[in-house]
């Protein structure tokens, strides 16, 4: 690979909408054997909206919404701004929330109007010693079968509504998928969110491996299994908990419109529409280093 040809093709890329941060990412890249992408903001658009929601007997679904939005509103998780939306687009009046606590990979807690209020996966009920209800949690599962994430309401202790919020996957997305396994690349999926919706959505773009209910932090540990399974590891995220992912991966690539601290630990920052885009990026490295031999 001379350094010309590498400048040349990194200009391209930047063309194309594909920044490498420098050449020996360009060469990394056609080195890869898997691509490991997050569920949430890579092969979703990230604005997810309220699409169910059930409720013990006895509690309004507006008043169940109210309470969690009210707790949500501090909140930046992409679960958290479509509950807000959804209580706002409902005409409710946030109720207001103090002592806010937010528990990485499980959710939110504070007090909303003087009660104990807790909203999360899942997992973050038993976390808190909250007997699970069994009708819910049979909704919830219905609900993640048909790929949307679960969000659990837990009031004074007890468990007492299940949210739904479906975020959809972005255009062309499944299309990116087929093309990488064209090219002889394994395609996995790695999410923190619940894995009866990650393994529906994955279902849904032609992926067949997951690594869903990842706890922050967990997901640079799939990428070393990965590699350890399969060889070079790319990386494809957008998060803050996707920053360690990006670092550890042999090639990070990182959405444009991420968080600035997924950008600054990727290699190769995607601008435009997400999957096109890293379908260019593995495009340019093999013709780039094709040219160069
Ligand atoms: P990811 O972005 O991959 O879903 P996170 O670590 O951000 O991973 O979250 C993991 C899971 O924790 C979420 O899927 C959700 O179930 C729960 N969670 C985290 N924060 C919140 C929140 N503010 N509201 C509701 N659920 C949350
Ligand atoms: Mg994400």
């Amino acid at each position: 690979a001379t350094p010309t040809a590498i400048m040349v093709g990194t200009g391209r890329a930047a063309e194309a909408g594909v920044l490498f941060r420098d050449g020996a990412a360009l060469q990394a890249l056609r080195g890869v054997r898997l691509v490991a992408l997050d569920k949430t903001g890579t092969l979703t658009q990230g604005r997810p909206s309220l699409t169910g929601a059930a409720t013990v007997e006895g509690l309004a679904e507006d008043e169940a919404l109210r309470l969690a939005a009210g707790l949500e509103g501090r909140s930046e998780h992409p679960l958290a701004r479509a509950i807000v939306a959804a209580a706002q687009g409902r005409g409710l009046t946030l109720a207001e929330a103090n002592g806010f606590e937010a528990v990485e990979g499980f959710g939110v807690a504070g007090r909303v109007e003087g009660r104990a209020v807790a909203v999360g996966a899942l997992r973050y009920l038993d976390r808190l010693g909250v007997a699970r209800d069994p009708a819910l949690v049979a909704r919830a599962e219905a609900d993640a079968r048909e790929g949307a994430s679960p969000v659990h309401l837990v009031l004074d202790g007890r468990h007492v509504a299940a949210l739904a919020v479906a975020d959809p996957v972005r255009p062309g997305a499944r299309e990116a998928v087929a093309s990488l396994r064209a090219r002889g690349l394994a395609v996995a999926m790695v999410t923190g969110d619940d894995p009866a919706t990650a393994r529906r959505v994955a279902a849904d773009l032609g992926i067949e491996e997951v690594a869903a209910g990842v706890l922050p932090g967990g997901k640079a540990e799939a990428v070393r299994r990965f590699r350890a399974a399969h060889g070079p590891v790319a990386f494809v995220g957008d998060g803050v908990n996707d920053a360690p992912a990006l670092a550890e991966a042999d090639v990070g690539l990182a959405i444009g419109t991420g968080t600035d601290i997924a950008v600054e630990s990727a290699d190769v920052v995607l601008m435009g529409a997400a999957p096109g885009a890293l379908i260019e990026a593995f495009a340019l490295s093999r013709a780039v280093m094709a040219n160069i031999r």
